[in-house]
C-alpha cells in the first residue's frame, strides 16, 4: 500500500528501533511511549484495521503478542501489561495499517487508555 508509513516501517524501507521481525511480522518501539518498552507489532502485509485482518494473521498476531509481552516483562520487571489495538477514529486509531499495543505498566505509573 502506498503512502503508508507502517507498510515502509514493517518491510524495512524506513529503519525503525526494532525487537523482533519474521516472514510476517515485525516489532517495533513505538515513537511517542506510554510508558517504558511500548511496543508495536505490525503485520508486514497491510490490512487498515482488524476488519480487514486475514484470520491466519490474526492467531499468529495473538501468539506473538503473548510472546513479546512475556519478553518484556522478563526484560523490564514491569507489574502489569496492556495489550491495545484501536479500530477507527473514534477508538483513538491514527495510523490505518493494524498494529497491536504492547504496553508494560509499571506501579504508580500515570498511562491513560
Ligand atoms: P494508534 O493511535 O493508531 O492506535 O497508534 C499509533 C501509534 O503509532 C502511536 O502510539 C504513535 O506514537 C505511533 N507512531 C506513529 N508514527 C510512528 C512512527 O513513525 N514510528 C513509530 N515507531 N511509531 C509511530
Ligand atoms: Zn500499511
Amino acid at each position: 500500500m502506498e503512502n503508508c508509513i507502517f507498510c515502509k516501517i514493517a518491510n524495512g524501507e524506513i529503519p525503525s528501533a526494532t525487537l523482533y521481525e519474521d516472514e510476517d511480522f515485525r516489532v517495533i518501539l513505538d515513537l511517542g511511549p506510554a510508558s517504558k518498552g511500548h511496543a508495536l507489532i505490525l503485520p508486514k502485509a497491510h490490512a487498515a484495521n482488524i476488519y480487514e485482518l486475514p484470520d491466519e494473521t490474526a492467531g499468529k498476531a495473538m501468539i506473538l503478542a503473548k510472546h513479546m509481552a512475556t519478553r518484556l516483562r522478563d526484560g523490564l520487571h514491569c507489574d502489569g501489561f496492556n495489550i491495545v489495538q484501536n479500530n477507527g477514529e473514534i477508538a483513538g486509531q491514527t495510523v490505518f495499517h493494524f498494529h497491536m499495543h504492547l504496553i508494560p505498566r509499571y506501579e504508580g505509573d500515570q498511562v491513560g487508555l
